[in-house]
């Protein structure tokens, strides 16, 4: 099941997405994913039947992110792809080595951004921003301790999502929050595909593009720690909780590392896209 957070008619609910329509209930509705899945039995039961609900073409719909502000901060895993530990090292001029263990910082609620919206960028306040397309996973399920095998039981499911990243901001204050949280800079969607929908969440194709450029190409075969590895270990010390949003990382290819090096300008279309799941477009523009 394709879930999306929608505007129609001047109305936010959730609706199930199918090919170029949207179905949302005709009576009632979830106000976002995150409401789903506080009620995630039912609302199952509701939107698995397409016959009850209303069908409506994507044309009249706005999409929003499917949660556009997660309770807590998005989880963001750090240099999980191995060609991206590469380019780093080339970038900062010393080896970088592979994590021993996941590296881990957040971006704030209110970074999150429509799946289609622009994306703000203050040139007084960063002249670096840099894209890092990353499969986001949604915990349907919480839970603390969580052992690895067990941990997709707590997968609701997927969703894409582009870490935009101040690189000027993330350098100069050392820890990464200020230059990862940006207004704007975590935009999220189109849709969360259901886990027993996405079979095999670690062979997905995942890509960004600026200005129809390929910027990444990768495979989510290539992450360090897989998802599991992941639950286990953010669930080791902090208990999880429905609706929390984990970023698993981004592969090669962002701007910082190309020569020269290359950021977002004022215009710039910045497409974000996983196999299987959808694409995102944001317009840079100046503010
Ligand atoms: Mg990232």
């Amino acid at each position: 099941m394709k879930l999306a957070t929608i505007t129609y008619k001047n109305t936010q609910c959730v609706a199930r997405i199918e090919d170029e329509a949207a179905y949302i209930q005709s009576v009632g509705h979830y106000i976002d994913v995150l409401e789903f899945l506080d009620n995630k039995k039912i609302a199952f039961e509701t939107f698995s039947e397409l016959s009850l609900l209303q069908k409506i073409d994507t044309k009249e719909i706005c999409f929003l992110a499917p949660i556009p502000r997660p309770r807590s901060n998005v989880m963001c895993l750090g240099l999980n792809y191995l060609e991206h530990v590469q380019e780093n090292t080339k970038l900062m001029g010393r080896e970088i080595s592979p994590p021993e263990f996941p590296i881990v910082f957040t971006k704030a609620p209110s970074a999150v951004n429509s799946p289609f919206g622009d994306i703000e960028l203050d040139s007084s306040i960063t002249k670096k921003l840099d894209w890092e397309v990353e499969l986001g996973v949604i915990i349907g399920k919480g839970g603390k301790g969580i052992k690895s095998k067990d941990a997709m039981q707590h997968v609701f499911g997927y969703t894409v999502l582009n870490d935009v990243t101040a690189r000027d901001l993330q350098r100069q204050h050392k820890q990464f929050f200020i230059g990862k949280s940006l207004d704007g800079a975590c935009p999220m969607g189109p849709v969360i595909v259901s886990a027993d929908e996405l079979k095999d969440p670690h062979n997905l194709r995942i890509t960004s593009r600026v200005n129809g450029e390929t910027q990444q190409d990768s495979n989510t075969q290539h992450m360090i720690f897989n998802i599991p590895q992941i639950i286990e270990i953010l669930s080791r010390s902090r208990t999880l909780e429905v609706g929390d949003v984990i970023a698993t990382g981004t592969p090669s290819g962002v701007g910082a590392a190309q020569d020269p090096a290359r950021f977002l300008m004022p215009g710039d279309i910045l497409e974000s896209e996983i196999e299987s799941i959808g694409v995102l477009r944001n317009k840079i523009i100046s503010c």
